[in-house]
């Protein structure tokens, strides 16, 4: 009786609220989440985790050693992508960032010739002031979902964001790349010792943030570090 009631008290929140794509704000089925079939078909994927050498790589070449890196999808202004990402950043839906990193996770398990490679998936951090304000760090959220459908075992007390540096938006690359230079910090150095860590965030620009990361884990002892991440811009 109780099972009963409460599905039909679902079923009425569902027709007062229906949960409604977000790229073409028609209702969704019970089994869609965020995103309608047709939307999420069409969503822009890079095929990157495809290729043990993606063209990513060279954002990072001369500047730190990385691995493999891939991104899920091409991130396009105007576009679902771009809905998708301020969704998961600025809307309060920490369970979204997770579902994101769900669909790749699972991209990932299946084409990604690499991916047993990696031995621990960390999530870019927030500064601590950020993540009040926000509540819940989204690569971190990424990176539970990846780790729900990869297996791999997922830490988000190892590195810190130890400087608060505002918005990175509106900085030229070098702006940014001094913005960034020693604001991480390793705090749980053993984890990662001679481990093959892999860097989680929502979006891939110049890398210069997770390039920052990346320098601090190898300092740290690092054996290796890739990059995944949501999306890419060109
Ligand atoms: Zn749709």
């Amino acid at each position: 009786m109780f099972r009963f009631v409460s599905e039909w008290f679902i079923d009425f929140w569902d027709v007062v609220y229906p949960n409604l794509c977000l790229g073409c704000k028609q209702t969704l089925d019970k089994q869609e989440k965020l995103l309608c079939v047709h939307c999420r078909m069409n969503l822009p994927e890079t095929g990157y985790h495809r290729e043990m050498e993606s063209e990513l790589i060279y954002r990072f070449a001369g500047k730190v050693k990385v691995e493999h890196v891939a991104a899920h999808y091409r991130f396009v202004k105007k576009t679902i992508i771009q809905k998708l990402i301020h969704e998961i950043k600025y809307k309060d839906r920490p369970e979204s960032a997770v579902l994101v990193g769900q669909w790749y996770g699972h991209q990932l398990q299946q084409e990604c010739p690499w991916i047993n490679e990696i031995d621990l998936l960390i999530g870019v951090p927030l500064h601590k002031k950020r993540l009040r304000k926000r509540g819940y760090n989204q690569a971190d959220c990424i990176a539970e979902g990846l780790s729900e459908t990869t297996q791999l075992p997922m830490r988000d007390d190892v590195m810190v964001r130890i400087r608060f540096n505002g918005s990175q938006t509106r900085r030229n690359r070098l702006q940014r790349w001094l913005n960034v230079e020693t604001v991480f910090r390793v705090a749980k150095p053993d984890a990662i010792l001679g481990k093959h860590v892999a860097l989680v965030d929502d979006v891939l620009t110049t890398g210069a943030t997770l390039e920052a990361c990346a320098i601090e884990l190898h300092r740290a002892g690092c054996r290796s570090v890739s990059v995944l991440t949501i999306a890419a811009t060109k």
